[in-house]
C-alpha cells in the first residue's frame, strides 16, 4: 500500500517566463493599494527589483521601496523594514529577491500589523502557543534564485539575536511567481549553490516524517531537472532553458519539502551558516552526501532512485553501497558546478564539530523518519567535513 498522508500546496504560484508582468494584477487582487517592495542591493543591481516596480505601478499600485534586505534575515533588518512598512502605511508587501529578501518580506507581513514583540515570541509562534493579534498583510513573493522555494513554505527562516541562531516565523506566503527572466543575472557560484540548497530540499524532502508519494513525486523531479540542468546554468547564465527548468525544480522542491519537511542537513546548515557565515547553499551542498548516506540505512530503495538520478550506477541493493554510491554521486556533481568543501573553505575540523551542540538540538533534525542518536549527528558531521 503507498503511504497515507494529505497533498496540500500553501499558495497558489504562477510559473513561467514573463510572468512577473502579471503582478500588478496578482497583488491588487489581493485589495493592495500601496505596497513595501522589499529587496536587496544585488537585485536591486541586477534590475529586478526595478522591473517589478514598473509592473506594480503600471497597474496604479503605490510602491515603498525597501532594499535595505540583509543576507540570512537578520531580525534587527525586519524591524527596520517593518517601521517603514507601519509609518507609510502599506497594506501589502512584494518580496523580489533570493531567500533572505522572500523571508524578510514574509516577516514584515507579520510583524507590520503586529509589532516587534513577534519576532521575540518566534519560538511561540513556531511551536503553535501563540497566534497573531492581528493577521499578516498579503505577501506576494517572487524569487530571483532557483534555490530555496521560500515563495511555498510556511515560514520566514530568520537570524534571531534572542535565541542567537537561525529559526523559523510561520507566515504563509499569500501567492508566488517564479520568473526565470528574473534569474538571467544570478552569477554562477550563487546559481550554483542556490541549485544545490533545491536539491537539498528535494533530498530530505524524501525521508522526512511527513513524506507522502506525492511529495516525493516532486521531489524526484526536481533532482532530475537540476542534475540535468544546473551545469548549463553555472556555465551559461543567458541559457533560459536551462534557467527555466531549474527555477520549476526548484518551486516544486518547495512544494514538496513544505508538504513533507526538511531535517538533518538543514539543522547542521543553519547551525555551520549562522556560526561561520558560510552561504546557506553552499553548507547544504556539503552536507547533502552525508545525510543521504546516513539516510540510506532507513530509507534505502528512495536513496537508491536519488543516486540513480543523479547518475550513480548502483552497484548494490546493501545500504552501505547504496548510501556510498549514491552521496559520491552528488558530491561529484556538487564539486562539477564548482561548490568547494568546508575544508577549502578554511574551515577546522574542531569548528565544524563545534556545530554539533545547535545542530543536534535544533528541532529540525529530529524531523528526519527515524532515529538520529547525538553520535549519528557527530558522525555526519565528521562524513561531510571529511568528503
Ligand atoms: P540570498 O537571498 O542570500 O542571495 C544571495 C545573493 O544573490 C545576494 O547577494 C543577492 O543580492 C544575489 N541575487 C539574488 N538574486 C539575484 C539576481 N537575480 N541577480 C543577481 N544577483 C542576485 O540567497 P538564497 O540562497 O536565495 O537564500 C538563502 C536564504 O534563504 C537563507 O537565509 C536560508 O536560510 C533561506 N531559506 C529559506 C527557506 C524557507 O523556506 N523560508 C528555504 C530555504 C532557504
Amino acid at each position: 500500500m503507498l503511504k497515507s498522508g494529505m497533498y496540500t500546496q500553501l499558495a497558489p504560484v504562477l510559473f513561467g517566463s514573463g510572468t512577473a508582468g502579471q503582478a500588478g494584477e496578482i497583488v491588487k487582487s489581493f485589495g493592495c493599494s500601496k505596497v513595501m517592495l522589499v529587496s536587496d542591493e544585488g537585485v536591486l543591481e541586477a534590475g529586478a527589483a526595478g522591473k517589478v516596480r514598473r509592473v506594480l505601478e503600471r497597474s496604479g499600485i503605490e510602491v515603498v521601496m525597501w532594499a535595505e534586505a540583509e543576507t540570512d534575515c537578520p531580525e534587527e533588518s525586519v524591524k527596520r523594514a517593518a517601521a517603514v512598512g507601519r509609518r507609510e502605511k502599506i497594506d501589502g508587501v512584494v518580496g523580489v529577491g533570493g531567500g533572505s529578501v522572500l523571508d524578510t518580506a514574509k516577516a514584515v507581513s507579520a510583524v507590520v500589523p503586529n509589532d516587534d514583540q513577534v519576532l521575540d515570541d518566534i519560538v511561540l509562534y513556531l511551536t503553535g502557543q501563540k497566534e497573531y493579534a492581528n493577521a499578516p498583510v498579503p505577501v506576494i513573493e517572487i524569487p530571483t534564485t532557483a534555490g530555496t522555494g521560500s515563495e511555498s513554505t510556511f515560514v520566514a527562516v530568520v537570524t534571531s539575536d534572542k535565541l542567537d541562531c537561525k529559526i523559523g516565523l510561520p507566515v504563509p506566503p499569500s501567492y508566488g511567481i517564479v520568473d526565470s527572466e528574473l534569474m538571467k543575472t544570478v552569477p554562477p557560484y550563487i546559481t550554483a549553490f542556490t541549485g544545490m540548497d533545491a536539491l537539498s530540499h528535494a533530498s530530505e524532502a524524501l525521508t522526512e516524517q511527513k513524506n507522502t508519494p506525492h511529495s516525493d513525486l516532486l521531489a524526484c523531479e526536481a533532482i532530475r531537472l537540476i542534475k540535468e540542468n544546473l551545469p548549463a546554468a553555472v556555465k551559461d547564465a543567458a541559457d533560459m532553458e536551462a534557467r527555466d527548468r531549474l527555477a520549476f525544480a526548484s518551486s516544486i522542491a518547495g512544494i514538496s519539502f513544505n508538504e513533507s519537511g526538511v531535517h538533518i542537513g538543514h539543522s547542521a546548515a543553519h547551525a555551520l551558516g549562522h556560526l561561520y557565515h558560510i552561504p546557506h547553499g553552499v553548507c547544504c551542498a556539503n552536507l547533502t552526501p552525508a545525510v543521504i548516506r546516513f539516510a540510506a540505512k532507513t530509507y534505502p530503495q528512495k536513496m537508491k532512485r536519488l543516486g540513480e538520478l543523479m547518475g550513480a550506477a548502483i552497484t548494490s541493493d546493501d545500504p552501505e553501497v547504496i548510501g556510498k554510491e549514491a552521496a559520491d554521486a552528488v558530491r561529484s556533481f556538487a564539486r562539477a558546478v564548482g561548490i568547494k568543501s568546508f575544508k577549502e573553505l578554511g574551515l577546522t575540523k574542531e569548528q565544524m564539530m563545534a556545530a554539533k551542540p545547535m545542530f543536534y538540538g535544533d528541532a529540525l533534525c529530529m524531523a528526519f523518519g527515524g532515529e538520529v542518536t547525538e553520535q549519528d549527528a557527530a558522525d555526519i558531521l565528521a562524513d561531510a567535513y571529511e568528503g
